[in-house]
């Protein structure tokens, strides 16, 4: 069985880390692997690594942790690079944020149409698209064979750019929305082993273009799950929102995931309108009180990783990864229930988390062939698409990498023409931009924005961002003074 290295970056990221650490040493296939955690956040990298190294003893694995701040060691001689950083931290995404709101952009500069995801900064985030580029030349210096997993977003932009920067990298990005289709069958009843799904567009623009059940088609189902009594059950709920059936009718196809909370601005325009299609009492996760209660979820995860890490340090004898003991623990500490049941899936030993790393990695390095959802330069798989741009799409993965599939049916008309083509050209000006050092693509980006009302707007609200401590990179990048 092999034995892998893996890099991870950000490993402190509350999201990521403790999945694929998990799921590696769940799969039981990769001993002896190394796992080299790397984050800019001492105490978090320390905590991660606590838990990690607990969690593979409980579990009787034989892998081995390293920490680290150095993203060389993170990166050479790797087999596998997982990008999950988040450079600035949710803190600069806010800072920006603010600016926006100051100056007439509600939500945000980077709150925009088909682009309303609050930590997806396609333009205003410089140094994490810097610090995609960077991973990826280090790569290709370091550790050339190794496969980089783009996990941090702007997945869409980031993977793009990546494959027109660095060529010779091999990258694939992932995501989760498209267990939105999981959610839809769920409601329905079906089998997940009877249906025959597929999902094709761009990372958080993606739209449910096959759903045969049984070998009969039924899409007409997905239609007839539209109910006037739907309410949310946390921001994040909103597969079967009004919102989704209003797009449905208007491209013809079902959005999936993200990809609901990226309509227009006729439907993000204020809280009021948010509320209608998202549901009460939220309007969605991106309204300011759907995004405070996800970022209060992530602050609770990080503390009770920090809480857990604690606990380990002060009981080197006593197991702690077992689901009632976790839960327990996390309860008696006053963790909220959506936090605790999150964390404790790590200890449901015959459970992967659902991500897709590991999966992939699985595929790539043990041969065991896995059908992922992907995103990856189109060339070809989605007609009218350019090649060089990074599609989601499924595909068979395997010992000889990844293979697309034929996207049967098509996507409609109006998806591709009315959906994906403006999003792609908001793309190409953020990414040209970058890849050009033009600044004037950036301000397109805004003056193309319907908030926008005039010069001194678009100049005062950039200028206030690239006059951020942060954005020294940036400006020297653009040559602004
Ligand atoms: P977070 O801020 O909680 O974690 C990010 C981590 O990155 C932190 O530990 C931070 O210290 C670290 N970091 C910052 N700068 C770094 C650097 N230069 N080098 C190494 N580490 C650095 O953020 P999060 O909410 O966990 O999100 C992380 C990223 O994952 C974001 O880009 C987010 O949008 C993305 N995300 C992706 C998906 C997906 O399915 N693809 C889902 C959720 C979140």
């Amino acid at each position: 069985m092999p034995s892998l290295r893996v890099g991870i970056i950000g490993a402190g990221s509350a999201v990521f880390s403790l999945r694929i650490i998990g799921d590696l040493i769940k799969a039981g296939i990769f001993p002896e692997s190394g796992i080299v955690l790397m984050d800019v956040d001492r105490k978090r990298l320390e905590n991660v690594g606590v838990l990690a190294r607990r969690f593979n003893e409980e579990s009787g694995g034989n892998m081995r942790f390293i920490e680290t701040q150095n993203l060389d060691e993170a990166i050479r001689d790797s087999d596998y690079v997982v990008n999950t950083a988040l450079v600035g931290g949710h803190e600069y995404l806010e800072k920006v944020r603010s600016i926006g709101e100051k100056h007439g952009y509600y939500r945000g500069v980077e709150a925009q149409e088909f682009n309303m995801v609050s930590d997806y900064y396609t333009f205003t985030n410089f140094n994490q698209l810097n610090y995609f580029v960077k991973i990826a030349q280090k790569i290709a210096e370091l550790s050339p064979k190794a496969w980089l997993i783009q996990a941090a977003n702007p997945v869409f932009e980031g993977v793009t750019l990546i494959t027109r920067m660095v060529p010779d990298v091999n990258v694939v990005g992932f995501c989760h929305g498209h267990y939105g289709v999981h959610e839809i069958a769920r409601s329905l009843g079906m089998d997940m082993n009877k249906l025959d799904w597929q999902v094709a567009g761009f990372n958080h623009a993606i739209w449910l273009n096959r759903f045969v059940y049984d070998g009969k088609d039924a899409y007409h189902l997905v239609e007839n799950l539209e109910s006037k009594d739907w309410k949310p059950t946390n921001p994040f709920d909103d597969q079967l929102s009004p919102m989704a059936f209003e797009m449905l009718r208007k491209y013809g196809m079902m959005p999936i995931g993200d990809t609901v909370r990226n309509s227009s601005w006729r439907y993000h325009r204020n809280l009021d309108t948010k509320k209608k299609w998202y549901g009460e009492p939220w309007g969605g996760v991106d309204s300011k009180a759907g995004w405070e209660w996800y970022r209060k979820w992530l602050e609770g995860v990080v503390n009770s990783i920090e809480l857990v890490a604690d606990y380990v340090k002060q009981h080197p004898r006593e197991e702690i990864f077992e689901v009632n003991k976790l839960s327990e623990f996390l309860k008696s500490h006053g963790v909220p229930e959506s936090v605790w049941k999150s964390v404790v899936r790590i200890a449901e030993r015959d459970k992967m988390s659902a991500e897709q790393h590991v999966p992939f990695m699985m595929a790539v390095s043990a041969g065991i062939k896995q059908r992922l959802i992907v995103n990856i330069p189109n060339r070809g798989v989605l007609k009218d698409i350019p090649d060089d741009v990074v599609v989601e799409i499924p595909a068979i993965v395997d010992k000889n990498g990844i293979h697309p599939e034929e996207i049967s049916p098509p996507l409609t008309d109006e998806v591709v023409r009315m959906y994906l083509y403006p999003r792609m050209t908001r793309m190409e000006l953020a990414v040209r931009g970058f890849m050009e050092r033009k600044f004037e693509y950036i301000k397109e980006i805004l003056y193309r924005d319907p908030r926008t009302k005039s010069d001194d707007q678009v100049e005062n609200t950039l200028q206030e961002i690239i006059n951020l401590p942060e954005n020294v990179g940036l400006k020297k990048h653009y040559l602004l003074s």
